[in-house]
């Protein structure tokens, strides 16, 4: 797999020895449009992924930059040797936190491993990171459905340029927790019709319509979505073939490839997941003529948030950006495709250059 090396970044790789046996890589890809933000991910293993973790940077500085936001990518990854127990943890992430100190640029966020507590950590050390507890000024989003919401607010967008209309639109959600639950609940409010839910362990179906807030009362009670007595159980990945007009897959990343696109017979996806489908399943949604919003525009929710608690900002301002933003982001998308072959990631993509291209004409150069 290669290091992304490019005109784009990375403007700085920093290889850290935290405590004996601990490593760490920071990878700071571009701070062009302001200091990067990215998460930090804790992994057990025994060598230290650094090109993996470019690859996330490279992947944040375009969600950035593709959300709107005055923020650069970066990501950086902490390999630890053993299980930790939560002080050894704490040792871990107050070493982090000291080592990073002067690395001014970045502002570290949860990833896998990591959590609000481990932030608080970071806080507590440095006072920058984003993904805070509440009681220290996050804004929990997973709690609020900021990612759900602007899923949502998506496809508000694609109502108002007439691609499709809500009320009535038969929706499948692939994946019922915090991003698909609330994908589901808010266009259950915009007069969709939610017929069929999956998580991991099976699904469920209902062609006249699942009610949501019981269905969320039911899996919050610990029990699988399929076991719903207001709908029928199918097998999991059954849905994803279902006809409707909306899919939302919101559980994992490849979950489309070439062979399962071809099946798809949706009108529209929209990516609550990072990277559900495969490129070639990406150009395969193209030529049967479904859209697929790319997960840059459509879950930009989780990282508008993050931009608005690194200011201090509250909540209602968090969901007001990403109306905002999103709806903003899903027209220009739109329009960019129009009259053109570009897929929709090409197209984010070019959104993301351009503002990237437009923020570096203002740095210094002599
Ligand atoms: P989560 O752990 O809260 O929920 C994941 C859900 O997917 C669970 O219900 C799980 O049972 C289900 N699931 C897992 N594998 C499945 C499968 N093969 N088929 C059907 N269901 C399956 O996670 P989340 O925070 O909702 O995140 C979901 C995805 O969205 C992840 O890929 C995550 O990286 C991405 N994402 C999350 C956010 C956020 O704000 N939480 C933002 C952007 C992207």
């Amino acid at each position: 797999m290669s290091w992304p090396q490019d005109d784009l970044g990375p403007a700085r790789v920093v290889f850290l020895r935290l405590i004996e046996g601990v490593d760490a890589v920071v990878v700071l890809d571009n701070v062009v449009l302001g200091p990067a933000i990215g998460g930090v991910r804790m992994t057990r293993r025994a060598d230290l992924p650094a090109t993996e973790v470019a690859r996330l940077a490279r992947a944040m500085t375009l969600k950035n930059a593709a959300a709107g936001l005055p923020h650069g990518g970066g990501k950086s990854g902490i390999a630890v040797h053993t299980d930790l127990d939560s002080d050894g943890r704490e040792r871990v992430m107050r070493a982090f936190a000291l080592a990073i100190k002067d690395l001014v640029d970045y502002i570290p966020g949860p990833d896998m491993g990591t959590d609000e507590t481990s932030m608080a950590v970071v806080h507590d050390e440095i006072g920058r990171c984003v993904g805070l507890p509440a009681v220290l000024g996050g804004i929990p989003l997973d709690e609020l459905g900021a990612t759900g919401y602007g899923v949502a607010v998506c496809a508000d967008a694609l109502e108002d340029a007439k691609v499709l209309t809500l009320a009535g639109a038969t929706v499948v959600v692939q994946g019922f927790g915090a991003v698909g639950s609330h994908a589901a609940l808010r266009l259950r409010e915009r007069g969709a019709i939610v017929v069929a839910v999956s998580d991991i362990e099976g699904a469920t179906y209902a062609p006249d319509g699942l009610d949501v807030a019981e269905l969320l009362e039911f899996k919050r009670s610990g029990q699988p979505v399929g076991g719903f007595p207001g709908g029928v159980r199918v097998p999991r990945d059954d849905i994803l073939t279902l006809a409707c007009d909306i899919i939302v897959p919101a559980a994992q990343p490849d979950v489309f490839t070439a062979a399962t696109a071809r099946r798809t017979r949706a009108k529209v996806i929209l990516q609550g997941a990072n990277i559900p489908a495969s490129p070639e399943a990406e150009a395969e949604f193209h030529r049967m003529g479904i859209l697929s919003v790319p997960d840059i525009i459509a879950n930009a929710g989780g990282v508008i948030c993050a931009s608005v608690e690194y200011r201090g900002g509250a909540r209602t301002q968090a969901f007001q950006q990403i109306e905002e933003k999103i709806r903003a982001n899903t027209a220009e998308l739109l329009d960019r495709m129009k009259g053109s072959d570009l897929l929709p990631r090409e197209a984010a993509t070019q959104m993301a250059m351009a503002r990237l291209r437009r923020g570096a004409a203002y740095r210094r150069r002599l």
